[in-house]
């Protein structure tokens, strides 16, 4: 069974710096809505390890890539993403 591992390089960005890994976990809290139907005071906070969503990124150039696996499970590069995602809030407190 013992087949010969293929050797592993770890994941490059195109700029030559070597990529880490990141996993974003979510911060869930909880706010009740106001009787004017806006966004009320926070009634509780929750933080919930599920599947992170795991990207690869490079800290010199900011370039990120999805995480790809190999058939034995090794992280690879995957898509490059040309600017990050940001997730604002836009909900007004008042
Ligand atoms: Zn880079």
């Amino acid at each position: 069974m013992a087949t010969k591992e293929k050797p592993y390089q770890r994941p490059v960005c195109h700029c030559g710096h070597e990529l880490l890994l990141f996993e974003e976990y979510v911060n869930e809290i909880c706010k009740v809505i106001t009787e004017r139907g806006k966004v009320g005071h926070t009634l509780k906070r929750g933080f919930y390890i599920n599947e992170p969503r795991r990207t690869l990124r490079c800290l010199k150039c900011r370039n990120y890539y999805d995480v790809k696996f190999d058939d034995i499970g090794r992280i690879l590069r995957g898509r490059k993403h040309s600017a990050r995602r940001v997730h604002t809030w836009t909900g007004a407190a008042r």
